[in-house]
């Protein structure tokens, strides 16, 4: 495999590198900072999306530019670069939007994928539940039929994240109780600003809140099903390994480390042998994580992903992201880091900041114990 960039995809990170060094949005990201808890940076996203950047690899008419999964990697890593928060377009595009590109009809592609690409609407994930994570298949979330045809949504999702910005939630529920307890699940693109959705906010050690979604006869047309009624199994496994290419565990990882190594340069750390090997073996690290985040959106741009594959490099990536984290917390020294402030006010956010939100990338989109778990049977065992 042959992970050297050609000139074209060189050009193209210069290209994006000039747009977010442009005034515009410099200017929107400036103003993003002043309030650093809230990270919404849909008005920079309006921008990227104008340029079709925002969804770089889906074509022209979807909004994007039809670009590789590779170039779309480089926008992340840029985006990350710049410090220009990512989580809502990870969600919204990298995850829901992706599955919809690979899995929805015609007509589902062109309502719901537009705009988003262009950053006018924003989709969450609603799959976590009080009594199911891990174990999805025991949701118990359940969309009731009418007699018109539509659906009435009943149940409590935990753990959404960005929901407080998003117009719609990709959302699994029981649409049967007939057959093992995998059988019977629909995916629907739930639109969430109408009666019978509210939200909490749940806390988290993180500087970002999740949210507790309560459905209460929250109605869905019939049209906006994902994939089979009854059969979203399948579909919830491909969307999860679209979940887990790596790349923004790997991208964040990146960003934390490079101010670390700002930090070890600026402060002369750097001279000492103990620091340079420690943060030597840490890069050394995270080309890996890219390489194995290149593999895996090599095998999406194919249209299949093989689980354990996915499972590697997010396991990888997520887990790096934490050595890379504690380590710098170490090196800096824990008083110096909580001294330089919360969320993103600097360029790259803050240690200390990282230092609360990293645990937490070892369990979204699946904990480490379960990727284990799928890399031991899908890899080690070979039951595929
Ligand atoms: C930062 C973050 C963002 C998230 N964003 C979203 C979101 O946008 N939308 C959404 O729907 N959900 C979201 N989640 C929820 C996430 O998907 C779940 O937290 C995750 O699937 C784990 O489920 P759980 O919390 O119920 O833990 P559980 O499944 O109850 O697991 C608890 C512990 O038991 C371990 N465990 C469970 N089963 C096994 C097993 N078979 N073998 C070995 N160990 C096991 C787990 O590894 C974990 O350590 C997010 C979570 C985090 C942390």
């Amino acid at each position: 495999m042959d992970f050297s960039f050609t000139e074209q995809q060189q050009a193209f990170r210069t290209m994006v590198r000039t747009f977010f060094e442009s005034d515009s949005v410099q200017a929107q990201l400036h103003q993003i900072k002043q309030r650093p808890e809230e990270y919404d940076a849909r008005s920079i996203y309006r921008l990227m999306g104008e340029q079709g950047l925002l969804a770089a690899n889906w074509p022209t008419e979807l909004g994007g530019q039809g670009r590789t999964m590779l170039e779309s990697a480089i926008v992340a890593e840029e985006m990350s670069r710049y410090g220009i928060p990512e989580a809502l377009q990870v969600i919204s595009v990298q995850i829901v939007g992706m599955l919809l590109f690979l899995s929805a009809s015609e007509e589902q592609k062109k309502r719901y994928l537009l705009p988003m690409a262009r950053g006018e609407e924003f989709a969450c994930v609603l799959y976590t539940e009080p009594r199911a994570g891990s174990d999805l298949g025991s949701l118990e979330t359940r969309a009731e039929r009418q007699e018109d045809g539509t659906y009435a949504i009943y149940g409590r999702k935990v753990y959404s994240m960005k929901t407080h910005l998003t117009d719609y939630g990709l959302c699994a529920a029981r649409t049967s109780n007939k057959g093992s307890k995998y059988e019977g699940l629909t995916l629907f693109m739930l639109p969430l600003r109408q009666e019978g959705v509210s939200l909490q906010p749940i806390d988290s050690m993180a500087d970002e809140s999740f949210y507790q979604v309560l459905l209460d006869g929250a109605r869905v047309d019939a049209d906006a099903i994902i994939g089979d009624l009854d059969g979203a199994w399948s579909l919830i496994n491909k969307a999860l390994a679209v979940e887990r290419t790596g790349l923004d565990y790997y991208v964040r990882a990146q960003r934390w480390f490079d101010m670390i190594w700002d930090q070890a340069m600026n402060s002369g750390q750097i001279e000492d042998d103990t620091t340079l090997i420690e943060l030597a073996r840490l890069s050394s690290k995270l080309d890996a994580s890219r390489f194995m985040t290149y593999r895996v959106l090599e095998q999406l741009q194919k249209g299949a992903v093989e689980e354990v594959v996915a499972a590697t490099s997010k396991w990888y990536a997520s887990e790096l992201a934490c050595e890379v984290v504690f380590t710098g917390t170490e090196l800096r020294g824990f008083e110096a880091c909580m001294a330089d402030g919360h969320g993103y006010s600097d360029l790259y956010g803050s240690l200390e900041a990282a230092y609360r939100e990293t645990p937490g990338l070892t369990i979204s989109a699946g904990s480490s114990e379960m990727m284990l778990e799928t890399i031991a049977q899908m890899g080690l065992m070979g039951n595929r």
